[in-house]
């Protein structure tokens, strides 16, 4: 079945199936009589009605990322769900990257926040949200993501379903520009059964009136993103990449796949360190900051800084442009700190060979970093942790909540300070510290509390009445 776009609103098709068997080997039988107790709880509040998901894209970045697990996660669990993804004009889509960012704190464009904007949001929701009514019946339960769908809520609650928000965003300490986005957002969601935040320190105060509740986002496990990958397999990723020398293997993990874009060349030593990033192209992200960091202060290790094609994430409308920064930074790099480091834009239009790519890169990397200025919860640390890889973060957003410095992975406290992350980095990849043991904390970590298991938990208790902060 191919996406359905109708009124602003694209139905999205049914994703790849849910591995139900292997995930309860994987989480052993007592955590497997859990989901199902909880399961059955879910099923019974949702009486029949069907599960909504309402994101604003189909793929790229966190949020999707999740709800292509979770949408057959439901469905094998014997509930009703579906997925739909608000579209809009690069107006509406330049408005919420504005909101977006101003979540974090960040001036983003420097435009206004006001009431001209806050009505030209809505107008922009118009259609997506009649559409979205139309379909909808009482009973069901709809979930928005994020603050591109917040002003959906007043609609769908005159419809009479219940309807939770899901923010994955915040700010670690509230700000001026902060507190104007939540000015803007607040008031939409009086309508709203409940909130859901990824982290209990992104709840602003005005949202604390007993119908917030935290859940954090996850992993899944079997996905093409985080199974285990046969060396060959990483090998020729890296090769399409652009990370190793090509030695006439055949290109691509699907045995080809659309073409990579690379900037930079592949380090003439095979064995030589890989350091990686991989996120959007993003100014709260950092890319240029890591660049800077890794080549000013650390001496060794080959930096590639992955992310998927500028053009390829039709929400997100500054990828071009932190693209192209990281680009004329990396442009004016003397060359032979140029030759250390590697763009590379993954094409977006294959999911499942994205995916590899991200695998094989996460999994050949010597030290994944996460240098993010700001962070809602930050999944690519998670599928890094999964992958017993050492991570160097910041200590920011939901990257506090999943590394724990020294035991999980290693933090700076201030993103700013890059000779401070690179002396991590440097320890990470010469310190003489136990990576191993590192690593291997780090994915249990994730085993315990980042898999699909924990949203079907809190999703299960939210329905049927007490998960609250
Ligand atoms: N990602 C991807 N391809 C890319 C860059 C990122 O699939 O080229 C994925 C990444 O693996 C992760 C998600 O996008 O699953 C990013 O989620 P995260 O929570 O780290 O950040 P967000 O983009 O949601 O702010």
């Amino acid at each position: 079945m191919s996406a359905v776009a109708e009124g602003g609103l694209t139905l999205q098709p049914t994703p790849l199936p849910f591995d139900l068997a292997g995930f309860e080997v994987l989480i052993g039988p007592e955590r497997t009589a859990r989901l199902h107790t909880a399961a059955a709880a879910l099923r019974e509040s949702l009486g029949g009605g069907t599960l909504w998901h309402v994101n604003s894209t189909g793929a790229g970045g966190g949020v999707a990322e999740m709800l292509h697990t979770l949408l057959p996660l439901y469905r094998r669990l014997g509930m009703r769900a579906r997925w739909a993804v608000v579209g809009g004009d690069t107006g509406f889509f330049t408005l919420a990257k504005r909101l977006g960012l101003a979540l974090y704190g960040s001036t983003g464009d420097g435009g206004q926040l006001g009431p001209t904007e806050r009505d030209a949001y809505l107008a922009a929701l118009g259609g997506p949200g009649e559409r979205l009514a139309s379909l909808v019946r009482p009973g069901d339960v709809v979930l928005l993501h994020d603050h591109q769908t917040a002003g959906l809520v007043p609609r769908l609650a005159r419809r009479g379903v219940r309807v939770y928000w899901r923010c994955h965003v915040g700010v670690d300490r509230p700000t001026e520009v902060s507190d104007r986005a939540w000015n803007l957002l607040a008031p939409l969601l009086d309508g709203a059964h409940g909130t859901l935040f990824s982290v209990p320190w992104h709840i602003p105060d005005r949202l604390r009136n007993g119908r917030a509740a935290v859940l954090a986002p996850f992993i899944a496990p079997f996905s093409a993103k985080n199974r285990p990958l046969d060396q060959a397999t990483v090998r020729r990723a890296l090769v399409r990449c652009g990370l190793r020398p090509d030695d006439g293997t055949p290109a691509g993990p699907n045995g080809g796949g659309p073409p990579v874009q690379v900037t930079g060349e592949a380090p003439p030593d095979p064995e030589e360190p890989l350091i990686a990033q991989v996120s959007r192209w993003d100014r709260l992200k950092d890319m240029h900051g890591v660049l800077a960091a890794v080549t000013d202060h650390v001496p060794d290790g080959h930096l590639a800084l992955v992310g998927p094609d500028p053009l390829g994430v039709p929400d997100d409308t500054e990828q071009a442009l932190w693209f192209e920064r990281c680009r004329t930074a990396w442009l004016r790099l003397p060359p032979a700190q140029r030759r250390r480091v590697t763009l590379v834009c993954l094409p977006m239009d294959d999911l499942v060979d994205n995916a590899l790519l991200v695998n094989s890169i996460q999994r050949a990397s010597t030290v994944v970093l996460q240098k993010s200025l700001a962070e809602g919860f930050g999944l690519t640390v998670t599928e890094a942790m999964w992958k017993a890889r050492t991570v160097v973060a910041a200590g920011v957003g939901g990257i506090r909540a999943q590394v724990t410095h020294g035991r999980t992975g290693l933090l700076v406290d201030d993103p700013h300070d890059l000779p401070g992350f690179a002396e991590l980095v440097i320890s990470a990849l010469h310190g003489g510290m136990d990576i191993d043991t590192l690593g291997e904390r780090a994915r249990q970590r994730v085993r315990a509390d980042f898999l699909p298991d924990t949203e079907i938990h809190t999703m299960a208790r939210l329905l049927t009445g007490g998960v609250h902060e």
